[in-house]
């Protein structure tokens, strides 16, 4: 029988490049989304992919729209914690407002998100984690004190929850990926995107589908020794 794939924040950017790649692979998906109702709408007609709109900040939402996808599509054998959000200011701008909201999204939503999915996957004795991260939570940045305090959390949580899980098949690993040509950096002025580009080594931003390409080989059975991990996909940046 298939295996089933959630995948949050899954109708938009690169976590729909994945939802994509995962069905391509013959899972059944299911994809998540925050409140862009015509977004999700349009991938669930353009991919035959279902949608479940829920708040991954929120535990009870997060838990009952879980229990509603396994019902519809199918126990959960790998989970997608994609869905994230920026909200940027120089530290001593940054309100605690920016810093909450961040932080209630990114990191807890990766707890909100996978807490209730581990208890299946122990008694099944199978599970993938992938959670998406960022390059910015390995180096930090300038501005993203709240971002990259979570996406570096991410990092913490993967290797705690690879050792939590090995023994009963579980895998948790991270993918941080550099710039990626998605609506959120296209919509930065072209001057900053030329800047941005000039840091990278490869000279180019990465495809929504490269990150995807990394998820399909976390997914699949060939990963199953690779539990704690972090994937670096950046053109080089990190290394410049
Ligand atoms: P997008 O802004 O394009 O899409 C974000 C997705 O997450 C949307 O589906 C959105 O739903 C959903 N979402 C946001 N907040 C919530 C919430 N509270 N509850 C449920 N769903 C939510 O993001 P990207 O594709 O650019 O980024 C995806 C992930 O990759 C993020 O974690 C990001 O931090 C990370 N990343 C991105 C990089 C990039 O260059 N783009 C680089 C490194 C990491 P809705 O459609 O309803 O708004």
């Amino acid at each position: 029988m298939a295996r089933t794939a959630l995948v949050t924040g899954g109708s938009r950017g690169i976590g729909a490049a994945i939802s994509k790649a995962l069905k391509a692979e013959g899972y059944n998906v299911a994809a998540t989304y925050a409140g862009n109702d015509e977004a999700a709408a349009n991938f669930t007609a353009e991919t035959g992919i279902a949608t479940y709109k829920w708040n991954v900040a929120d535990y009870d939402e997060s838990k009952a729209g879980i229990e509603k996808v396994e019902a519809e599509v199918g126990p959960i054998d790998i989970v997608v914690a994609n869905a994230g959000i920026t909200k940027d200011a120089p530290f001593h701008k940054m309100t605690p407002e920016q810093w909450h909201q961040v932080i209630d999204t990114n990191l807890t939503g990766v707890f909100n998100t996978v807490h209730p999915v581990w208890p299946g996957m122990r008694e099944r004795k199978f599970g993938r984690v992938i959670v998406i991260s960022s390059i910015n939570g390995q180096k930090g940045q300038f501005a993203q004190v709240n971002y990259a305090a979570t996406k570096a959390g991410d990092l913490g949580i993967v290797k705690s929850l690879a050792q939590e899980g090995a023994r009963a098949g579980i895998t948790a690993n991270a993918i941080c990926p550099g710039y990626i040509a998605t609506e959120m950096v296209m919509a930065v002025p072209e001057k900053v995107r030329d800047s941005i580009v000039a840091q990278i080594p490869a000279g180019r931003l990465g495809e929504p589908e490269e990150i995807a390409r990394c998820v399909a080989f976390l997914a699949s059975d060939d990963s199953q020794f690779i539990n704690g991990s972090t994937i670096s996909a950046n053109g080089a940046q990190f290394f410049s």
